[in-house]
């Protein structure tokens, strides 16, 4: 073998590499993720630059990535037949963290640092942590020595780059062992810490390519143990040989068992096509600067190489029936979504994303306020990051939405904190929201009633939660609640089918709370409307009257509680109630006296038409309904 060369790693990097691993990464199984995403990476480049020059795909045809275990070592393989590296791209991307010098880097380090410890102000920005490659390094969280292996098409020999961990030095030496040739591409071999080599588990591998790497675009093999049974023939028992022949059986009768044969294969462990990834995204990449933070990677995208660049799935080719598997499938779930839907958004936040609105809601009554659902999960780049979210991308009423989102815009390693300070989430957020909304919309105006019966049935708490919780969205929200009324006491209405039904000298929208549509329904408060013909929205769950009254109006018209003291339906006659007055005055005085504290005042009204008296709440003071609930509450 030719002597391996020994390179200092570039000024302060040995030092801080330690630091990086350990603070940008708070689980040390991403590693795994962030290994096979720069496998990803490497094969992507190697497929587009082959769309020029495809004879760079003669050593190996196939693009894929291959993950061997040796438990009994502690030993993880990862092998990709990607572009791999020549030795100057070997110093120049493993032996250098930031390209652009030690000093930005340094201070961007600085910035993610202060940002990880610092819990009031996590204002570092994100993006430098992802431009800055410190995704190789985390093989250190679990490794004590890393070996890299690698051929690039450009080069006719291969290199092995080797470090170890907190070593100030790597080497690198030129690769003459015949068996350890590859076509091209690149092996990375991490011998395990003592603690870690648990991960060379062969179903362990599994599980994460599974859970972090399930929509790489590219074919990930894990090396499993199999088996298969067979039927074997085995030596018959001498003694009974022995019997039989002495029992005169002359013809030998073979006796067979079943035993299960083990070997060891490759099995596909990822689905190569997630169906979000839309065609509208690519057209939106053509002609664009496709970058990577590593020269000499910069490509122009042209037409006819995009849609080979990415694998493609149009939302229009994609039926009912794969996103309903889909579904079922990434959420663990048996029915069908009621609703789904597929978009991509582009501009200052480019991200896709297939959302869906649940059969059911989940058991348990404290979900509406939990919003550690795990119900949206977040990838990068198609690479799975988290499903671990607290009302980031999703305010706690809408917590009910499932969904994946895939974003090109955030880095990999994005934490908790980077989640909540990052501007391009808050954009997110508000697009996740409004697509949230429209799809709920299109729901509620189904052919099909039943599906949005269902959604209500499910859901309605938390929308009206939402008329508390989220000022912003009320004009979104309030289309969508549905009521009992006065003149629908089977079937709820929304506000829409309330306002088409309005008399025409009706300004407002009325409406009383109460604990069913029974007793709503033989409220004294009801005779002078209904005299009218006014319809009345009966507010029977306990929620609903903070939430309409969150609402104020609807379409410019008030929300009115028919139960307060100050209603007016539009047909005062000052006259007559002068005449009232006068004669009922007295009576008036005299009943207030006698009740003293226990009523505010006694007044004259024209609110009732058969029944003698009522008693109203204050314009300021709680509803009866509400004050029925504090002492339900208080109790
Ligand atoms: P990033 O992926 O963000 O660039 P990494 O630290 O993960 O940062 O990787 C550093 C660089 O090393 C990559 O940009 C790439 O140039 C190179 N590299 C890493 N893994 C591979 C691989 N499997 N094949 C080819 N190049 C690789
Ligand atoms: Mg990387």
């Amino acid at each position: 073998d030719p002597p391996a060369e020994k390179y200092e790693y570039q000024a302060e990097v040995s030092r801080l590499m330690d630091l990086i691993v350990h603070s940008l990464y708070s689980n040390k199984e991403v590693f795994l993720r962030e290994l096979i995403s720069n496998a990803s990476d490497a094969l992507d480049k190697l497929r587009f630059l082959s769309v020029t020059e495809p004879e760079l795909l003669k050593d190996a045809p196939d693009l894929d990535i291959r993950v061997q275990t040796d438990k009994d070592n502690g030993i993880i393989t990862i092998t990709d037949t990607g572009i791999g590296m020549t030795r100057q791209e070997l110093i120049d991307c493993l032996g250098t963290i930031a390209q652009s010098g030690t000093a930005k880097f340094l201070k961007a380090l600085k910035a993610c640092v202060s940002a990880k410890f610092d819990s009031k102000d996590s204002g570092g920005d994100s993006n430098l942590i992802g431009q800055f490659g410190v995704g190789f390094y985390s093989a250190y969280l679990v490794s004590d020595r890393v070996v890299v292996s690698t051929k690039s098409p450009k080069s006719d020999k291969q290199y092995v780059w080797e470090g170890e961990a907190n070593a100030s030095s790597y080497t690198i030496r030129e690769e003459t062992n015949p068996e350890k040739l590859i076509p091209r591409g690149t092996r990375l071999t991490l011998y395990l810490k003592h603690d870690d080599k648990g991960f060379a588990h062969p179903e362990k591998v599994q599980k994460l390519v599974k859970n972090y790497s399930q929509f790489v675009s590219f074919p990930i093999f894990t090396w499993q143990e199999k088996g298969f049974t067979k039927e074997v023939e085995v030596d018959e028992d001498p003694a009974e040989v022995k019997k039989d022949e002495e029992d005169g059986k002359a013809e030998k009768k073979k006796k067979t068992k079943t035993v299960v044969e083990r070997y060891w294969d490759w099995e596909l462990t990822n689905e190569t096509k997630p169906i979000w990834v839309s065609l509208v995204n690519a057209v939106s990449l053509s002609g664009s600067v496709y970058h990577t933070f590593k020269p000499p990677l910069f490509f122009v995208m042209r037409n006819s190489d995009i849609s080979w660049f990415m694998q493609l799935r149009n939302p229009k080719e994609v039926t009912t029936e794969e996103y309903n598997e889909f579904y079922k499938k990434t959420f663990n779930e048996y029915l069908d979504p009621l609703a789904s839907s597929h978009f991509t958004t582009e501009g200052e936040v480019e991200f896709r994303s297939i959302l869906y609105v649940p059969g059911i809601a989940p058991m348990g009554k404290d979900d509406i306020v939990n919003p550690k659902t795990k119900n949206i999960r977040l990838y990068v780049k198609r690479v799975f990051i988290s499903d671990d979210f607290d009302g980031e991308l999703f305010p706690r009423y809408l917590s009910f939405v499932k969904g994946v989102v895939d974003s090109n815009d955030l880095p990999l390693n994005v934490s908790r904190e980077i989640l909540q300070e990052s501007r391009i989430v808050r954009i997110m957020r508000k697009r996740l929201v409004r697509k949230a909304f429209d799809m709920i919309l299109g729901l509620s105006m189904s052919e099909n009633r039943d599906d949005y019966d269902k959604f209500w049935e499910n859901f309605g708490k938390h929308l009206k939660l939402g008329c508390i919780e989220d000022r912003e969205n009320h004009k979104r929200i309030a289309p969508l609640l549905r009521f009992f009324s006065s003149q629908s006491e089977e079937e709820m209405i929304s506000l829409d089918e309330y306002v088409e039904n309005m008399k025409p000298d009706q300004k407002d929208i009325y409406y009383i709370a109460s604990d069913s549509v029974t007793s709503a329904r033989n409220t004294p408060f009801l005779e002078r409307l209904l005299e009218k013909d006014f319809e009345v929205l009966f507010l029977v769950d306990p929620i609903d009257e903070v939430a309409v009254q969150n609402l104020k109006s609807y379409k410019e018209k008030n929300f009115i509680d028919i139960s307060k003291e100050d209603m007016d339906l539009g047909d005062k006659n000052e006259e007559k109630e002068k005449e009232m007055k006068q004669e009922f005055g007295q009576t008036c005085d005299w009943i207030k006296k006698r009740l003293g504290e226990k009523v505010a005042s006694v007044q004259i009204s024209n609110r009732l038409s058969t029944s003698p008296c009522v008693l109203v709440s204050g314009k300021f003071g709680w509803s009866a309904n509400m004050e029925r609930l504090m002492k339900a509450q208080t109790v």
